[in-house]
């Protein structure tokens, strides 16, 4: 250091009288976290996967009592995404319903068609009053309601 220090005043400590302190800016731009009520696409397609594990350890019936449910794509858009993992998450709740005897199989059955807003043979169901609209699905829903009363146990089945 070239500078004469000037001992007869308290010295400057090094790194207090930085420019930033100086010259502050005129608009401070607040510190903001991201907000974290939207997950990332990532956390999304994770959520998806382990949704689909948990249905997998299911009974094997559960294909039948909630049909089409989503499959997991990387491909899908951040909007398609959250609609997949929020259809397959009614679609868990609902089956846990069901394999731990709070609901039978044909309830559970008609409660997805009605999620969904049409059966699976394309009739629309706008309210519950409309569940018994398709034939099919009544037909479906006492069938496996059938299932449940020869069959049901309080556990997943091991598929053998
Ligand atoms: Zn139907």
């Amino acid at each position: 250091m070239e500078q004469d220090l000037d001992w007869g005043r308290s010295p400057t400590p090094p790194g207090w009288y930085t420019p930033a302190l100086q010259d502050p800016p005129k608009d401070p731009k607040p510190f903001k976290l991201p907000p974290r009520t939207k997950p990332t696409k990532e956390e999304l397609l994770e959520q998806h996967w382990d949704l689909l594990q948990i249905l997998k350890a299911m009974d094997p019936i559960y294909t039948r009592i909630c049909q089409k449910i989503p499959a997991y794509n990387r491909n899908l858009g951040y909007t398609r995404l959250q609609e997949a993992v929020r259809k397959t998450l009614r679609a868990k709740d609902l089956l846990e319903e069901v394999f731990t005897g709070h609901r039978n199989y044909g309830d559970a059955y008609l409660e997805w068609q009605l999620y969904l807003g049409s059966c699976i043979h394309g009739v629309k169901i706008y309210s519950a009053s409309h569940l018994d609209q398709c034939l099919q699905c009544g037909i479906e829903a006492s069938r496996i309601n059938q299932l449940y009363q020869e069959d049901w146990k309080p556990s997943s089945k091991v598929n053998t």
